[in-house]
C-alpha cells in the first residue's frame, strides 16, 4: 500500500492550501518544497485578495464574483494576516470614461456579496486628503474595497495547518523522478540525501515550474498549455501618509498599484512581460523598473526615479494558456487538469490561480479527486480559521493591546508587527518572559522568535525569516543580518 494518499510538488500557495484542505479530510498528505515555502511566485505577489477590478473588462466575470466573495472569507479566517484595503481609483483625463469606472464598481460592490467592506464613494481628489500627493490634474476619483495580505505567511500557516492535521511538509526536498505505476513512486531529493516515497494520486503544484515538472519529472507527452508571464514590483521611501492604496490607469491601458508598504514605504507594481528565461536568476529588468517610476511619476507630485528604488522583486505567474495575444490578457483563473489512466496512478496538474482563490482552488481539486479516495467530510476550510487566526476579522488592535499588558516591554509598533503575525498564537513565540533579555535581538526580532520560526515554521536561513516569515528584509542592517545568520547556523532544533 502507497505510504500516501496525496503527494503534492510544490510549497506555494496553492500546494499548502491544497495540503490542508485534503489533511483535513483525513488524507495522508505529503507536501514537497525544493527550497523554501513560499519561495517562487506566492512571496512576489502584490499582495491583494481582490477581485482584480481589471479582469470585468476581459469578461471573467466566474473569477471576478468568486474572488471577491473570498475578501472576506480570508478576513474572517486569517484577520492577522489579511486587512481591508482602501483603493482609489483616479479617473485620468483621456483614460477610461468616469461613467465607465462608475459601472465597473457598481459591478464589482454587488457581484461577490459584501458585509464587511465598505462599498464604493465618489471622491472629489481637489478637497480630499488622498488628492494631496497627486497632481492637480486628478481631480476626481472613486474609492473601494479590497484586502492585502502577508502572502508568504499565508502559505506558512495553511503549511502549519496542514501539517497539524497530519500532513508531512517537507522543505529543502525536491521531488526530482516520480515513476508511475498502480502507484507513484518519487525520488526526493533533500538536500543531498535520498528518499523515496510513494502515493496513490500524485499534484503538480509547481507553479512556474509545473512545465519543467510535466516535462522532465514526470515525463508527461505534449507541451503543457502553460504561459509564463513575469512581473516585477518595486520599493520607494513613502509616496503619501495615509493608509489607503493607489489603483493608476496607465497610458498604455494596464493599471499599476501604489500600496503603502511597512509602515515607511510604498510598494508600486506590477509589469506583465512574457517569460522564457532561467527561473533561478529572476530580477527585474532597468526597463521594468523605469516602465513602473513613469507610470507613478505621471500621477504623483513627487516624480520617482529608479535612483528612488530601494528594493525591486520579481515573479512568475503561471497561467492557462488560453491562447490570448498579450500577457495582461491572459485568462487569470485557475485550470485543473486531470489525467487518469487505466491501471495507472492518477495525476492532477494545477494552472494559473491568484492568492485570493487558492482555498477555492483547493476545494475544485478536492472535488475532482473525491472519487479516488474515500474521504471523510466535505469543504471545510471556509470558516476554520488558520493558526492565530481565532479573533474577530476587527478584533487585532484589541489583541495587541492584551498583548502590550501581557509583555510590558512591547511597545505599540512591535505588538502590532506580532500580533499580525502570529495573532491569539504569540504566546507561543514569546513564551512567559521577556526570553530576549540575555540573548541579542536582531533588530526587532528576538531570539525565541528566531527558534519558534525554526522549530514550527520550518525557517532555516536568516532570508527564510526576514523575507517569508516576516516582513523585517528591509529593516534589518548587514551586521544584525550576519548575526541572525549566525545564530541560526548554531542553533538546534
Ligand atoms: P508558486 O508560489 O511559484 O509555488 C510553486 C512552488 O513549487 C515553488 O515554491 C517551487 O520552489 C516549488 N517547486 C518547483 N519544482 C519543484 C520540485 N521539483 N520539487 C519540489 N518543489 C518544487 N494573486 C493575488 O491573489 N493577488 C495579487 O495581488 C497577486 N499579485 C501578483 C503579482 C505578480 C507580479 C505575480 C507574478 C502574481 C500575482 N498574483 C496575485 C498571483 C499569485 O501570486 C500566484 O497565482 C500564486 O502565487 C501561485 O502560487 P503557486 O503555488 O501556484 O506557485
Amino acid at each position: 500500500m502507497a505510504e500516501y494518499d496525496l503527494a503534492i510538488i510544490g510549497g506555494g500557495i496553492n500546494g499548502a492550501g491544497l495540503a490542508r484542505d485534503a489533511a483535513g479530510r483525513g488524507l495522508r498528505v505529503l507536501l514537497c518544497e525544493q527550497t523554501d515555502l513560499a519561495s517562487g511566485t506566492s512571496s512576489a505577489s502584490t499582495k491583494l485578495i481582490h477581485g482584480g477590478l481589471r479582469y470585468l473588462e476581459y469578461g471573467e466575470l466566474r473569477l471576478v464574483r468568486e474572488a471577491l466573495a473570498e475578501r472576506e472569507r480570508l478576513l474572517r479566517i486569517a484577520p492577522h494576516l489579511v486587512r481591508p484595503q482602501r483603493l482609489v481609483l483616479p479617473v485620468r483625463p483621456g483614460g477610461r470614461p468616469a461613467w465607465v469606472l462608475r459601472l465597473g464598481l457598481f459591478l464589482y460592490d454587488r457581484l461577490g456579496g459584501r458585509g464587511i467592506l465598505p462599498g464604493t464613494q465618489r471622491l472629489d481628489l481637489t478637497h480630499h486628503e488622498t488628492g494631496l500627493p497627486l497632481q492637480r490634474k486628478y481631480r476626481s476619483g472613486f474609492a473601494f474595497s479590497d484586502c492585502s495580505v502577508d502572502d508568504a505567511r499565508l502559505v506558512v500557516l495553511n503549511a502549519l495547518d496542514a501539517a497539524e492535521r497530519g500532513a508531512a511538509i517537507r522543505t529543502r526536498t525536491k521531488v526530482v523522478r516520480a515513476e508511475r505505476d498502480t502507484e507513484w513512486r518519487l525520488i526526493l531529493n533533500n538536500q543531498g540525501r535520498r528518499h523515496v516515497a510513494t502515493a496513490r494520486v500524485l499534484v503538480n503544484a509547481a507553479g512556474p515550474w509545473s512545465g519543467i515538472v510535466s516535462e522532465t519529472i514526470v515525463r508527461q507527452d505534449g507541451r503543457p498549455p502553460l504561459r509564463l508571464v513575469k512581473g516585477s514590483h518595486i520599493v520607494v521611501r513613502k509616496l503619501f501618509d495615509h493608509s489607503n492604496g493607489y489603483v493608476l490607469q496607465n497610458d498604455d491601458g494596464r493599471v499599476i498599484f501604489a500600496l503603502p508598504f511597512g509602515t515607511d514605504c510604498t510598494l508600486i507594481g506590477t509589469t506583465d512581460e512574457d517569460f522564457a528565461d532561467d527561473l533561478d536568476a529572476l530580477a527585474p529588468s532597468a526597463h521594468e523598473i523605469l516602465y513602473l517610476c513613469r507610470a507613478v511619476t505621471s500621477y504623483f507630485r513627487q516624480a520617482v526615479t529608479p535612483e528612488d528604488v530601494i528594493w525591486a522583486f520579481s515573479g512568475v505567474r503561471s497561467l492557462y494558456d488560453d491562447g490570448a495575444r498579450r500577457a495582461q490578457a491572459v485568462t487569470r483563473d485557475y485550470h485543473l487538469s486531470l489525467d487518469e489512466r487505466f491501471r495507472e496512478a492518477p495525476l492532477l496538474t494545477i494552472y494559473g490561480g491568484k492568492i485570493t482563490t487558492y482555498r477555492r482552488l483547493a476545494e475544485a481539486a478536492m472535488a475532482k479527486l473525491s472519487h479516488c479516495f474515500d474521504m471523510r467530510g466535505k469543504a471545510w476550510t471556509g470558516d476554520a480559521p488558520l493558526p492565530g487566526g481565532d479573533v474577530p476579522w476587527n478584533g487585532i488592535d484589541a489583541l495587541a493591546a492584551q498583548a502590550r499588558r501581557d509583555w510590558p516591554f512591547l511597545d505599540e509598533a512591535a505588538a502590532q508587527r506580532l500580533v499580525r503575525a502570529y495573532g491569539t498564537r504569540l504566546a507561543r513565540v514569546l513564551g512567559e518572559g521577556q526570553s530576549s533579555a540575555r540573548e541579542p535581538p536582531f533588530g526587532p526580532l528576538s531570539a525565541s522568535e528566531v527558534r519558534y520560526l525554526m522549530r514550527y515554521e520550518w525557517a532555516r536561513t536568516a532570508d527564510d525569516v526576514l523575507w517569508r516569515r516576516t516582513r523585517l528584509g528591509l529593516t534589518l542592517n548587514t551586521d544584525q543580518r550576519e548575526a541572525l545568520a549566525r545564530f541560526m547556523a548554531n542553533e538546534t532544533i
